[in-house]
């Protein structure tokens, strides 16, 4: 049986979330006065039928007293509602039972009789708003007098599709969506009475997948536990779960970043093809770029992005500057506004990457990055004439060649250092994934002997660099490389005057997205 059905909450207790709607009914249970038409509204899979059986047993359960309201689950009449066989516990889905014909056959001529050995019998009619208008209307009839020992429950997940005139001879509760955390818990015991281990992080995942859906995150887990034919984990899951929204939506910035028209284009045709709304996945977007920026001064990222958004945002700095997340959040806030009357929704998306990874001013820079090594323009007062000596037919630039000091002793040659840095990233990378954009940004100040002085972007570029650990690392990577222990490596932050002028200039406008800059 699915797991959804086993775990399926018998009791008022155990349903979950909607506690508002819960007490009330339950009061009314107590009280020995329920309504005798209910209502209830909302998304599908968020607990409407499992309240309404709940309910048909409360009602008619024999052992249960006056003071409680939950079913007791063990008399005749709790076990043949569970088992369905309960000829006073009618279930129609209108759904598949439209007309009038239905409606009168299996609810007016029936609502005459008694109850055969309950108290109450109950019409549980899910999709209610498929009936036809000739349909509602011989239900209103009965809804107007209702005969006293019946009770309907109606549900329905489109609200205004239901006359007026049905909806007010009811009591009305809107059910609402299942937040993440109380999903969370739910499939943790899920889990642990299926006595299977399940990863947090995929918890996590089933559940903002699930968007308040109870049904769909179980149905979900149990897919996964099935695939996983053991322990879930985030590796497991990760070969059947979509990637997430989040996920695209940083795969696409990234792509985007390095100028990959190609990848950045089979990401959003891969995109509209699962039938994410490309505008949610443009606002997405926006927002994220919108966080990098406020990143980018505050050096903080608000909990509820998931580890490896967090881990991906840190690995950006450096990789991409203040002003051109300006520009591409720019550029996709107008592009955004074309996706409604675009002949494909997906199409201004399209032309926003052509437009940022083809424009001259990208070009330029891919000119200028030559080696991979290098992942920015570096600073305009930085480009001076080459140091006597650098081979001027040398297909590529090199590190060297960026430097802006004249009297650097290099002990080594300019493809050694090169050679050197390419194995410290190589070392580090699996390791430290966000070491790497770091070390790919940063740019040779000078080298003297055994000592060289590397020029990084940021504050946070040295601190992550001179860490004792890191440092280390990357000194005997060096060492290792070159073939000379006791190399020492020192980190700079470099700032040129067009830099600071630059920050000046992307303060308001960071203002402008609602961010402060520190
Ligand atoms: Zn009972």
């Amino acid at each position: 049986m699915a797991l959804y059905h086993t775990h399926r909450p018998q009791t008022f207790d155990s349903i979950i979330g909607q506690h508002h709607i819960i007490h009330t009914i339950q009061n009314q249970v107590i009280g020995g006065h329920p309504a005798h038409a209910y209502l209830f509204s909302g998304p599908r899979g968020i607990g409407k039928t499992t309240t309404a059986r709940v309910l048909a047993k409360a009602v008619n359960c024999v052992n249960k007293n006056d003071t409680e309201a939950n079913p007791c689950n063990n008399c005749v009449s709790c076990n043949e509602i569970n088992a369905g066989m309960s000829i006073d516990v009618i279930e129609i889905d209108a759904a598949s039972h439209t007309g009038v014909d239905n409606v009168r056959e299996n609810i007016i001529d029936n609502a005459k009789f008694k109850p055969a050995t309950s108290r109450y019998k109950v019409f549980i009619i899910d999709e209610v708003h498929m009936l036809s208008l000739s349909a509602f209307n011989a239900l209103l009839k009965i809804l107007e007098e209702p005969p006293g020992h019946v009770l309907f429950i109606l549900a329905t997940t489109e609200l205004h599709k239901l006359p007026q005139t049905i909806q007010s001879r009811c009591q009305r509760f809107a059910f609402s969506r299942v937040s993440e955390a109380t999903i969370i818990d739910t499939l943790r015991g899920i889990a642990k009475a299926e006595n299977v281990a399940v990863d947090d992080s995929v918890l996590k995942r089933v559940a903002g997948k699930s968007e308040g859906c109870v049904r769909d995150a179980v149905s979900l887990l149990e897919q996964l536990i099935a695939a996983a034919g053991g322990a879930v984990t985030d590796e497991s899951v990760s070969m059947v779960l979509p990637p997430s929204t989040s996920e695209e939506v940083t795969a696409l910035l990234q792509s985007l970043f390095q100028k990959n028209a190609a990848a950045c284009l089979s990401l959003i045709q891969r995109v509209s093809t699962e039938g994410i709304d490309i505008a949610i996945f443009c606002d997405e977007a926006i927002t994220m770029l919108r966080t990098l920026l406020i990143y980018a001064y505050q050096k903080n990222i608000s909990s509820e992005h998931d580890p490896r958004t967090i881990d991906w945002i840190e690995s950006t700095q450096g990789s991409v500057s203040p002003i051109e997340l300006v520009r591409l959040a720019d550029m996709l806030s107008s592009r955004r506004g074309q996706v409604g009357t675009a002949p494909l929704a997906q199409l201004p998306l399209e032309l926003l990457v052509i437009e940022w990874c083809d424009s001259q001013e990208a070009r330029n820079e891919k000119e200028n990055q030559g080696e991979e090594m290098l992942h920015r323009k570096p600073p305009i007062e930085a480009v001076e004439p080459r140091p006597t000596g650098a081979k001027a037919s040398s297909p590529h630039p090199t590190i060297l060649d960026q430097k802006n000091t004249g009297h650097s002793i290099s002990s080594f040659s300019e493809a050694d250092v090169r050679k050197a840095f390419d194995a410290a990233i190589l070392a580090i990378e699996k390791e430290s994934p966000s070491l790497v954009y770091i070390l790919k940004s940063c740019r040779v100040e000078q080298v003297n002997n055994t000592s060289i002085t590397v020029a990084v972007l940021s504050e946070f570029h040295r601190d992550r660099l001179a860490d004792k650990r890191c440092k280390k690392q990357l000194q005997e990577s060096f060492s290792d490389s070159l073939g000379t222990p006791g190399i020492e490596l020192d980190f700079v932050v470099e700032k040129s005057e067009r830099e600071v002028e630059r920050i000046n200039e992307i303060t308001h406008l960071a203002a402008a997205f609602g961010g402060e800059v520190l």
